[in-house]
């Protein structure tokens, strides 16, 4: 591992402000110390935000959850206040990686990451979250730009994200024997005004499934689904899984997950 400079802040403002084009916010550590030990990533600045308090915890309403940023996935998974709010929200944070992951990452952590084949971003897409930032709100329609890639600007720290509560939600993924990341997963919720279906590890970058959702806020049952047609185009291909099969258990989970509402 390289030399680089450790910040430890307990302010937003000044975390901003330690920013520069070579560092990184350091959450959980899960992503970012095996990248920088394995020569993958290097900085020359560490900003550790764990001690900002503002940053962690669970807020509950009728209509929203909210979870700040270096909440860790064990805390989203036994919350109890998750689980009767969003239920399937609470189950995903139960399913990552392993028992060691799920006590050191963060949910803000995992979404600045973008991993194609991450979980949280697939609940993002489908519970309409907000991602809220230290300068300005971000759907998440627009906060997933690529492989790997957001919206965030250098500098600019995540928050808090903010999830709307559906009438009925649930996901299911397919994991990877060995990481539990996802090989395909799809977040599947119906809400007032229509449904919406997250899907990860299929292509490049999670994306909401839109003829899938359409299917399914004119009917939601699994047989709405059973004429869909999924390309396999854009589609990621890899010692795993084929394009053809990942295009084949988008429908399959999906109908997993409505048939589990
Ligand atoms: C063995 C293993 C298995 C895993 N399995 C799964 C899985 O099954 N499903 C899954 O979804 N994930 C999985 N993960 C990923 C894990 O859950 C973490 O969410 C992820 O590694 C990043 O979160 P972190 O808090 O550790 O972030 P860090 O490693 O601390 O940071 C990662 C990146 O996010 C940025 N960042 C962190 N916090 C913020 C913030 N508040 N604002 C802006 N930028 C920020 C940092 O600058 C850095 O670039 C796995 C990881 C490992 C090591």
């Amino acid at each position: 591992m390289k030399t680089f400079n450790y910040h430890s802040t307990n302010d937003v403002k000044e975390a901003t402000k330690l920013a520069s084009s070579n560092s990184a916010f350091l959450a959980g550590g899960m992503t970012t110390i095996p990248s920088m030990k394995l020569g993958l990533a290097s900085y020359k600045d560490i900003i550790d935000i764990k001690r900002i308090k503002k940053l962690s915890g669970i807020k509950v309403s009728g209509k929203s959850v909210i979870i700040g940023a270096t909440t860790k996935h064990v805390e989203v998974a036994n919350s109890k206040e998750i689980k009767k709010a969003i239920p399937s929200l609470a189950a995903l944070a139960e399913g990552i990686g392993d028992p060691q992951v799920r006590n050191r990452g963060t949910i803000g952590g995992s979404i600045a990451n973008n991993d194609p084949a991450a979980d949280y971003p697939s609940a993002c897409i489908a519970l309409n979250a907000t991602i809220h930032t230290s300068s300005r709100k971000i759907t998440a329609d627009k906060f997933f730009a690529g492989m790997f890639e957001t919206a965030l600007k250098k500098g600019e720290l995540i928050q808090s994200v903010e999830f709307q509560v559906p009438e009925k939600s649930c996901y299911q993924k397919y994991p990877n024997p060995a990481s539990r990341y996802a090989i395909v997963g799809v977040y599947v919720a119906k809400h007032k005004n229509g449904v919406n279906v997250g899907v990860t590890g299929a292509k490049s970058c999670v994306y909401n499934e839109k003829n899938i959702a359409s299917a399914l806020s004119k009917s939601f049952s699994s047989s709405a689904i059973d004429n869909v047609k999924i390309p396999s185009s854009g589609m990621n291909s890899d010692i795993h899984a084929s394009a053809e099969y990942r295009a084949n258990m988008v429908k399959i989970f999906a109908k997993k997950a409505v048939d589990a509402c």
